[in-house]
C-alpha cells in the first residue's frame, strides 16, 4: 500500500470512527503489519471518565494482537509486527504519538527503522521512525538498555556514564524510595524509586506501586509527580531534575509513559535532567533526548 492511502485511512478512523467523548480530540491510527494488513482505528473514551479507553494507536495495535497476534516483542516471536504506521488528528500541526503508545509501538515494531508518519487537518506532514521518537525503548532481555545506550551514543545521543550507581544524589534518594514499593507477588515489574527535583528546591520521592488488576497504581515516576502535584503547579515547582533506580544488574530507562508524564510538569525554562541506575551502573541524559518531537498540551492549542 502506498504511503498517501495509509493516511487516507488513517484519517477515515479519526473522522468516522473516534470515540473522544471527553477531550473532542479525534486521532485516527492505520498500521501496516508484516503480514500485509493493514488496520485501522480511532481513539475512545468514556464520556466522563478519560481514563477508561485508549488512543488510536494503541487501539490498532489491541486489536492486532488479538485478530492476528500474537504480536512479535521487539521482533522476537509472536506471528507479527508492524513496519509503518500512520497517525491523523484534527489538530493545525501533525502530531507525534504519545509516550505510552511509543512504548506499545517501539515494543511491536519489526525494527526501530519503522516509520510513523503523521498528518492533521492542515497541509503538513511529520515523518519519524519509532527508534528516533523513543530512543531507550528496552530492547534487551527484562527491558536492559545498556546495548542501545551504545549504539545510541555512537549515533550521537546525548548520554554520558555517571561514576557509579549511586553517585548522584537523586538516585541516591530514589534507590530508598525503592525499599517501600507494592507489587502482587505475580509481578515481574522490577522494585524501582524515584525522586524528582522542583524549580524551588523541593524533593519528591516516588515508589513502584501495582495494585491486583496491574492497571492502577503506578510507577515510581508517576508516583513521585503525584506527589509533587499535591502542591500548586506553578512555575516554581515545575521539574528540573529526575532521578530512577532500579534494583538489580538490568538498567532500565524511564518509560514513554513516565517521560509523558514529566512531559507535563517540566521545567517552562529548560530542559530536564535525566539520570537512571541500577545496582551495576548508572547514566545520565535529558529528557529532551529522551523524548524528542513530544506531544503535549501545545498541540490542542492550550
Ligand atoms: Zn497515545
Amino acid at each position: 500500500m502506498n504511503i498517501d492511502h495509509l493516511l487516507q485511512a488513517a484519517k477515515d478512523a479519526g473522522q468516522h470512527r473516534a470515540r473522544p467523548l471527553a477531550s473532542n480530540f479525534k486521532v485516527g491510527a492505520a498500521l501496516e503489519f508484516t503480514n500485509g494488513a493493514i488496520l485501522s482505528g480511532g481513539n475512545t473514551e468514556d464520556r466522563g471518565k478519560t481514563v477508561v479507553g485508549a488512543c488510536a494507536e494503541r487501539n490498532v495495535l489491541a486489536a492486532a494482537n488479538n485478530q492476528m497476534g500474537p504480536l512479535s516483542e521487539y521482533g522476537i516471536g509472536g506471528t507479527v509486527g508492524w513496519r509503518r504506521a500512520a497517525v491523523w488528528a484534527n489538530t493545525p500541526g501533525p502530531i507525534t504519538p504519545c509516550g505510552i503508545c511509543r512504548d506499545y509501538m517501539a515494543a511491536t515494531a519489526v525494527s526501530p527503522g519503522a516509520e510513523v508518519l503523521s498528518q492533521c487537518e492542515g497541509p503538513s506532514r511529520s515523518g519519524f521512525t519509532i527508534g528516533e521518537l523513543l530512543p531507550l525503548a528496552g530492547r534487551g532481555p527484562g527491558g536492559d538498555v545498556k546495548e542501545e545506550i551504545e549504539s545510541w551514543r555512537l549515533s550521537g545521543g546525548r548520554i554520558t556514564q555517571l561514576p557509579s550507581s549511586a553517585s548522584d544524589y537523586l538516585i541516591a534518594r530514589a534507590m530508598g524510595a525503592a525499599g517501600r514499593s507494592y507489587r502482587p507477588p505475580f509481578s515481574n515489574e522490577p522494585i524501582s524509586g524515584a525522586a524528582l527535583l522542583t524549580e524551588n528546591g523541593q524533593m519528591h520521592e516516588g515508589f513502584l506501586v501495582i495494585d491486583a488488576t496491574t492497571r492502577l497504581g503506578g510507577t515510581a515516576i508517576s508516583m513521585a509527580v503525584r506527589n509533587a502535584l499535591v502542591g500548586p503547579v506553578e512555575n516554581t515547582s515545575r521539574v528540573v531534575a529526575v532521578g530512577l533506580f532500579t534494583y538489580g544488574d538490568v538498567l532500565r530507562a524511564p518509560t514513554g509513559c513516565d517521560l509523558q508524564l514529566l512531559q507535563e510538569i517540566r521545567s517552562k525554562h529548560g530542559d530536564v535532567d535525566v539520570m537512571f541506575g541500577c545496582n551495576t551502573c548508572a547514566y545520565k541524559t535529558t529528557l529532551d533526548a529522551l523524548l524528542p518531537h513530544p506531544f503535549g498540551r501545545n498541540d490542542l492549542g492550550y
